[in-house]
């Protein structure tokens, strides 16, 4: 009987339901019209029983307890990672760019994470999921992050990650890979090849795999952001109903969908009254999701940015992510190469927080936003995914490093021209 099971999956494609010990990754009658080279069909939703919910008093204070593990499909967190995982800092910061002066706004800096990025939210919950169910690797696909992640993660717990990338990621995510002790996996081609093999690997060794999407728990260890933001709006006394948009920077469109789903736990459990905004903010060299949404037969040409954590061609959770996006009225705003740039200096130089450009990406696409509608109201929210040291190569062209000077005052008076 489904009813005294705590949770059960639901397809996003044809609605069909499971049992936890019917799947383990994607619906069975989906998976097999799966074609090489597009989006994931048959990505599971873990849905709990909210009506159940919606009647314990003090579901709210429950939440916060134990890291959210009501909230999570683990049985137990007693051997979870000691790393301070999430419960990243939301801070109030103002901006001013070229087209606005001092513009309030709230930013959660995931780049905080042990891993710095908001990929340990996920790893964390697979690699305990994994324990539970006696796996002891754990293999990915990645274009970078995801893979510094599950080797950060692993190395904590004691179990093995395997990590499949681009040969061309950059040097700082595949020192991090390999600094953790993980066996790196560099493929002669791109994210997309990387995460096919991934999964006939899987298949192939019995590993356990934490691709994003094709893993449901993946988004459920995403979505942890929306319930923390929970607490950190009403810490500075505002709610969700309040006119309030959050930006996130999209790629395959797994942390969008964690973003969504936290709150629809919140909504269905009716811890809140409303859904917020939620902006999916894309490169415009990689906008196969924004660029799709109003389309019957969608297209997925090549990708193309500066923001690597982005770059995606197939965005794999393209149905859970448009369905999110429909569903709840959300919006897409797209970014160019230099206006990422752009952010990202403003970012830095205005509050002391160097993010990678994927992050920059939902900072450019806040500036985007009030450029183009000066008089809108409201509270903004930026999601912070990223640290700016995984690829410093990116902002290069930003910076001129000088020559070295000679250790005396007149040479430094010369070179400041005082
Ligand atoms: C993975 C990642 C993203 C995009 O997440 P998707 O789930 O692919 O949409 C954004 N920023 C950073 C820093 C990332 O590592
Ligand atoms: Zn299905």
């Amino acid at each position: 009987m489904r009813t005294q099971n705590r949770y059960f999956f639901e397809c996003v494609n044809c609605g069909s339901t499971f049992e936890e010990k019917e799947i383990s990754y994607l619906c069975p009658k989906c998976e097999t019209q799966n074609a090489q080279g597009e989006p994931l069909l048959g990505v599971l939703k873990v849905i709990y029983p909210y009506e159940k919910w919606q009647k314990i008093k003090n579901l709210s204070r429950i939440l916060r307890e134990n890291m959210f593990l009501k909230f999570l499909p683990l049985k137990n967190i007693a051997n979870s990672s000691f790393l301070r995982v999430g419960f990243s800092p939301f801070y109030e910061v103002s901006l001013t760019t070229k087209s606005f002066t001092n513009k309030k706004v709230f930013l959660k800096d995931d780049s905080q994470n042990p891993t710095f990025s908001f990929k340990d939210r996920a790893s964390t919950v697979v690699s305990h999921y994994a324990r539970e169910k006696n796996f002891n690797t754990i293999v990915v696909a990645s274009t970078g992050n995801a893979g510094a992640s599950i080797a950060g993660i692993c190395a904590s717990q004691k179990q093995k990650a395997i990590v499949v990338v681009p040969a061309s990621a950059p040097k700082a995510k595949l020192t991090q890979i390999l600094m953790y002790g993980a066996t790196l996996v560099p493929i002669a081609g791109n994210y997309d090849k990387a995460f096919d093999l991934s999964i006939e690997l899987s298949k192939e060794f019995g590993w356990y795999n934490r691709n994003t999407a094709f893993n449901s728990l993946t988004i459920e260890g995403k979505k942890t952001v929306s319930l923390e933001l929970f607490s950190d709006f009403r810490k500075f006394g505002f709610q969700e109903s309040e006119n309030l948009r959050i930006f996130v920077p999209v790629g395959d469109g797994a942390i969008i969908s964690g973003v969504y789903k936290g709150f629809e736990d919140l909504l269905k459990s009716n811890l809140i009254e409303e859904m917020p905004k939620i902006i999916a903010v894309q490169a415009s060299g990689s906008a196969n999701i924004v660029n799709n949404l109003e389309t019957e037969n969608p297209v997925f040409p090549a990708a193309k940015t500066v923001a690597d954590s982005i770059s995606v061609d197939i965005p794999r959770n393209f149905f859970m992510t448009k369905n999110f996006l429909k569903t709840y009225n959300g919006e897409g705003i797209l970014v160019d190469d230099e206006n990422i740039l752009y952010a990202s200096k403003i970012l830095s130089q205005q509050t002391g927080i160097f993010t990678e450009p994927a992050a920059a990406t939902a900072v450019a696409g806040f500036i985007e936003f009030h450029r183009k509608n000066p008089h809108s109201q409201g509270r903004d929210v930026i999601l912070l995914t990223g640290s700016g040291l995984k690829d410093l190569n990116a902002v290069q062209p930003l910076l001129e490093l000088p020559d070295a000077v000679e250790a005396t005052v007149s040479a430094v008076k010369n070179f400041l021209k005082l």
